[in-house]
């Protein structure tokens, strides 16, 4: 078989990876804890059900505007403009069948083959995936231990940009780490945004799920929109991420040319699904209170174990669903040097199923610290706490 050179740069989620390790460890009888994957075991709430179920009773059945229908494009733009502060219209609007495809269309978008590309390490992994697949340079810029929670190194931002990198790839709040962005960071970056002629993917695929405060978005800043494509989901606010469903936000340009990739790629998103969508903007959000308020409750639960756990340092972000603990200590009283090797043998012997940093990029020259990614999304509490236990008596063995 000769399959194409390009897939050669290609790469993947190696987390899937993880889920198929633990599925098959679950069906040979092993009680495994769920904290590999960021999916949810909420349902979907029912109004959303009810219309999707009613779109496809009413016929919405065929083919529909390669951008997505203007009645859910005007109910998104308007409710990014409520939390944003944004002017978008229903043409700043491309829908997407989920957020991930927004990354690759806003490099097709804005990136010729050598340009460099700033993305997260750690960080989600299809950024350098698409970077390197379409002729892209990946320019990882990395994170530090902050007073309160991981922080940008912008000093890797500064230098790439110097070399002529003007594509930044923004994750806020931040999968894996749970970070977000301060109000500084965020100033800063729009500055090197603004004065350095810089495009910007904003991924905010985190950007409701959160337990005090208000989210801020970099988007907001003045100057930024203009130069900014907004990466939206329905998946986590609305525990849809199998329904896939999403869109892309930005200048009029830059949506025309991702819904002229919208025709080559899949013609539209899914008809019915996008009445669902609108019903979900504009429908009750008291489901959204109720998940978050239950996700707050395993945050707690999961940080309260970790914390107690010689060998183990752990922030405790007000963001996102993730922990993201140094256990570089806790491997050290284990004996164990590679991070891979301890997944596996806490896997093993704890059937607590997690990712590494390794898993969000490769390691860093000057990174010595090693780290491990919890997701609380898809595991009730009583099982965090039974998980955790046991992994605090691995460690403490
Ligand atoms: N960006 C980030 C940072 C994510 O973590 C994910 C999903 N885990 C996505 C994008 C993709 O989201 P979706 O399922 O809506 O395609």
């Amino acid at each position: 078989m000769k399959l194409a050179r390009r897939l050669a740069n290609l790469g993947t989620e190696k987390a899937f990876a993880v889920s198929d390790e633990a599925a098959a460890l679950t069906k040979r009888g092993r009680k495994i804890f769920p904290f590999h994957i960021g999916d949810l075991n909420f349902d979907t709430p029912v109004n959303i059900v009810e219309a999707a179920e009613k779109a496809i009773r009413d016929g919405h059945t065929g083919y529909c505007p390669n951008q997505g229908i203007e009645e859910l494009r005007l109910a998104l733009a308007r409710d990014v403009n409520r939390s944003h502060g944004t002017s978008y219209t229903a043409e700043n609007v491309a829908i997407q069948p989920g957020g991930k495809p927004v990354i690759g269309k806003f490099l097709l978008s804005l990136m010729n083959p050598g340009d460099g590309v700033l993305y997260p390490n750690p960080g989600f992994p299809i950024y350098e995936s698409m970077i390197a697949y379409y002729d892209g340079r990946p320019r990882p810029y990395g994170f530090r231990e902050g007073a309160r929670n991981f922080e940008i190194r912008m000093e890797h931002m500064t230098h790439a940009i110097e070399q002529g990198t003007r594509l930044l790839i923004l994750n806020d709040l931040h999968n894996p780490t749970g970070a977000e962005a301060g109000e500084r960071e965020l100033a800063d970056i729009a500055k090197l945004v603004c004065k350095n002629d810089m495009y910007v993917l904003c991924d905010e695929s985190y950007f409701s799920i959160r337990y005090e405060g208000r989210s801020k978005s970099l988007v907001s800043l003045p100057g930024v929109a203009e130069r900014c494509v907004m990466l939206y989901t329905f998946g986590k606010k609305y525990a849809m991420t199998g329904w896939r469903i999403g869109a892309a936000l930005g200048p009029k340009e830059i949506i025309d040319a991702i819904t002229l990739l919208n025709v080559n790629h899949e013609s539209c998103t899914n008809h019915f699904i996008q009445y669902a969508a609108i019903e979900a903007l504009t429908g009750p959000q008291d489901c959204c209170r109720q998940m978050t308020d239950e996700l707050k409750k395993r945050r707690d639960g999961a940080h309260a174990i970790l914390d107690g756990i010689q060998g183990i340092r752990c922030y405790r972000p007000n963001a996102t669903f993730y922990l993201y603990p140094n256990v570089t200590g806790a491997m050290q009283r284990r004996g164990i040097e590679d991070c891979e090797g301890f997944r596996r043998q806490v896997l093993a012997d704890t059937g607590v199923s997690f990712c590494t940093h390794l898993h969000f990029g490769a390691r860093p020259p000057d990174q010595t610290e090693s780290y491990i990614r919890l997701a609380y999304s898809g595991i009730d509490l009583d099982q965090i706490e039974e998980g955790l236990n046991r992994l605090k008596e691995f460690i403490e063995r």
